[in-house]
């Protein structure tokens, strides 16, 4: 049984995979506390039905995509063995977003690491991340970016994002420093510019 705040069809947004038809699975439930999120109302896991883990599975398996994208809340606060490896099983490719800030479970295709400085990953999660996500709110999160960077693979993507409500203050700073820096790359959330959630 999951907290299951939201399952929906959609075009994935942002990072790596943005423009990618995605089935979105919110579980809630986070206390990392970032002030910025924008989707507050998934941190009290308690107002989301626990749903059964094999429905969410059939939801994922009855849609077009082969891509499944477990996001939050925080989704590592449950342990995801058991729904990915069904996914998996029945080849849907299983894509995690976390802060990394509790332990790692399921098996994943791609795992998506976005830091939290309130409450910093865990070690275990900096070597196999695919992406590292930073979201860029004031000019000190440069400084936060390179202290991740500095502990992800070498193939790791490495992506800086505008938090929704600074892109027009934080996109001329970014543009400036990924071209100075081009280890990195900008990371828009362009389902908000398409107007899907
Ligand atoms: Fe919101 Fe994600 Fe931060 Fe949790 S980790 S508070 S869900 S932005």
């Amino acid at each position: 049984m999951l907290p299951l705040m939201e399952n929906f069809y959609t075009i994935q947004g942002e990072g790596f995979h943005a423009g990618m038809p995605s089935y979105f699975v919110r579980l809630g439930g986070c206390d990392v506390g970032c002030y910025w999120c924008d989707v507050k109302e998934s941190w009290n896991a308690s107002l989301h039905p626990l749903t059964n883990t094999d429905e969410i599975i059939k939801r994922a398996i009855d849609c077009p995509s082969r891509a499944v994208v477990v996001t939050g809340g925080e989704p590592l606060q449950y342990n995801l063995d058991h729904l990915c490896k069904r996914l998996n099983n029945n080849n849907i490719l299983t894509f995690l977003e976390t802060s990394g800030s509790y332990p790692l479970s399921g098996t994943w295709n791609w795992i998506c690491l976005s830091p939290k400085q309130q409450q910093p990953p865990l070690s275990e999660i900096f070597s196999i991340a695919n992406e590292l996500k930073v979201i860029i709110y004031s000019a000190d999160d440069f400084t936060w970016a390179e202290t991740n960077a500095a502990k992800v693979s070498e193939r790791c993507h490495l992506f800086l994002q505008p938090e929704w409500s600074r892109r027009n203050e934080m996109m001329p700073l970014m543009v400036d420093y990924v071209m100075q820096h081009p280890r990195w790359n900008i990371s828009l959330q362009i389902h908000k510019y398409m107007r899907i959630p």
